[in-house]
């Protein structure tokens, strides 16, 4: 008799090709499967000597390979790709099975489909899977869902595959339930469009404000690479910033097209935030920035529009500058992991997952886009305190933004002189600010809702809920 692969993946593009080869550089043996038979062809005459693959022309086939329970990861365009693959392998599968969906799927596309399966004696395991196409084939950040038994037979095959944090740890942990892995995966989305529009503030302020070339500014990227900013981003910062372009000898970032594409996850943190309560400023800055930036139209019949007379900061003055954008964009981080957190947390008690957000911060640590020492330091600040309301209540994160908040608040004053457009920085310092505040305008705002709607409001000074017959003829 065939030896029988331990896990099989179906969907060979670029994430799964690389996820297979993974899986067999790690010693199983992987079973392949691909609606095009040519790229599960490819795939085997490349790499077939990195390990045992065993290739299938058929969803039959395919199924008949793996041993049992099987293990089937569908890594295929999210959406009704996803649909249209559990449709024709679910018949196939027997009870105790599990189908693991390594694509960015929706949480709540997971939750339907979790349901449907686990009817049927199938798991069904949203696995959030981070780290482009390179993770995939060197040790992603995993996020997987779904039922504690599924995690069982999976977890030690996914701890082998991805990727490890500096002390060894393996960066996958079972999130939670059902569509726990692809919420918390698409939050993780939603940190890197805030994470990324930060890091896009900081250089226009670098190159808008400090007068500096991107090649300089390339520079100040490595050096706070080696502080607390140390994170992939700044990395990839640095790498673009001082790229050439060969054909033109020009930088790089200035031959490229300024309008940045997105497809859907940082979108959905924001759509599902507004359902959920919570205040992910940051992020949704960070969207709204992407969207307008794609608006070509609107941006050309504005070019016209007045801005301030201010000129650069004197080269004397650049420097310090610099130092002080740092600041900036390390207090606005702070905020914006805050934001996340929180809709995990808020994710967490709707649908009753039980997520443990510190086992968040650990395994994104490694592996994913937006992997950093940061990280470690929110996971220290969940071990310290496990119900943690906020980051910013850790005393640490508070002391660092403290000392942060007069360079951060100056960045922004400069950028306003200027009129260079800082949505994220100014989220998030309105959002620290709003936070500290004793009181807020919300008062008024029920006052308001009071005298418009008969909304009613509560009372500093007593309990109950008040309406106020106010003058006039309403
Ligand atoms: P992709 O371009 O999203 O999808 C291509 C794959 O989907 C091909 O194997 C294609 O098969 C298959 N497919 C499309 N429609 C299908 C259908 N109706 N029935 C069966 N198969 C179908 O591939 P990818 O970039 O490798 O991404 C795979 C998944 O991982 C996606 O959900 C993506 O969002 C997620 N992901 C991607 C990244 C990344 O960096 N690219 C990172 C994390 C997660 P054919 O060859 O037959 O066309």
């Amino acid at each position: 008799m065939s030896t029988k692969a331990q896990i099989g993946v179906t969907g060979l593009a670029v994430m799964g090709r690389n996820l297979a080869r993974n899986f067999a550089r790690n010693g199983y043996t992987v079973a392949l499967h691909n609606r095009t038979a040519s790229r599960t062809h490819q795939l085997v005459e490349e790499f077939g000597e990195e390990g045992i693959f065993v290739p299938a022309g058929t969803a039959e086939e395919f199924v008949a390979a793996l041993e049992r329970p099987r293990r089937l990861v569908i890594m295929v365009k999210a959406g009704e790709a996803t649909d249209a693959v559990i449709q024709e392998f679910a018949p196939l599968l027997e009870s105790g099975d599990m189908i693991i969906d390594g694509g960015n799927a929706h949480f709540a596309d997971t939750r339907r489909r979790e349901k449907e399966l686990r009817e049927k004696g199938i798991h069904f395991v949203g696995t959030g899977i981070s780290g482009g196409e390179e993770g995939a084939l060197h040790g992603p950040s995993i996020m997987p869902g779904g039922s504690v038994e599924s995690y069982a037979s999976l977890g030690p095959m996914l701890e082998k595959i991805s990727a490890k944090a500096k002390d060894g740890a393996p960066c996958v942990t079972h999130v939670g339930p059902d569509g726990a892995g692809h919420f918390v995966k698409m939050v993780h989305n939603g940190i890197e469009y805030a994470d990324m529009q930060l890091i896009g503030e900081a250089y226009q302020l670098l190159r808008d404000v400090a007068g500096y070339s991107p090649a300089r500014i390339a520079d100040i990227f490595r050096s706070w690479n080696e502080g607390r900013l140390d994170s992939y981003l700044i990395e990839i910062t640095a790498e673009v910033l001082s790229h050439v372009d060969a054909a033109t000898g020009e930088p790089f970032v200035d031959i490229v097209q300024d309008q940045a594409e997105q497809k859907g996850t940082g979108r959905w943190t924001v759509q599902i935030a507004l359902d959920l309560g919570v205040p992910v400023s940051g992020i949704a800055e960070a969207v709204f920035a992407r969207s307008l930036s794609g608006h070509a139209d609107l941006r050309a019949a504005s070019r016209h529009l007045a801005g301030p007379s201010a000129l650069a900061l004197p080269e004397s003055e650049a420097a310090a500058f610099a130092d002080r954008v740092e600041q900036a964009l390390y207090a606005s981080k702070i905020v914006s992991y805050t934001q996340g957190f929180h809709e995990i947390a808020a994710g967490s008690e709707t649908y009753d997952w039980d997520i443990d957000s510190g086992a968040v911060a650990r395994i994104w640590r490694g592996g994913c886009i937006i992997r950093a020492a940061f990280l470690d330091r929110i996971t220290a600040a969940y071990e310290a305190e496990p119900g943690l309301v906020s980051l910013l209540s850790d005393k640490e994160f508070a002391d660092e933004i403290a000392a942060a908040q007069d360079d951060w608040r100056a960045v922004l004053v400069a950028a306003t002189i200027q009129g260079v457009p800082t949505p994220g920085f100014a989220a998030a310092l309105a959002y620290y600010d709003a936070l500290r505040a004793e009181r807020l305008p919300a008062a008024l705002t029920q006052g308001q809702r009071d005298f418009f709607g008969a909304h009613t409001y509560r009372r500093t000074d007593r309990e109950g809920s008040f309406h106020t017959l106010w003058g006039g003829d309403r």
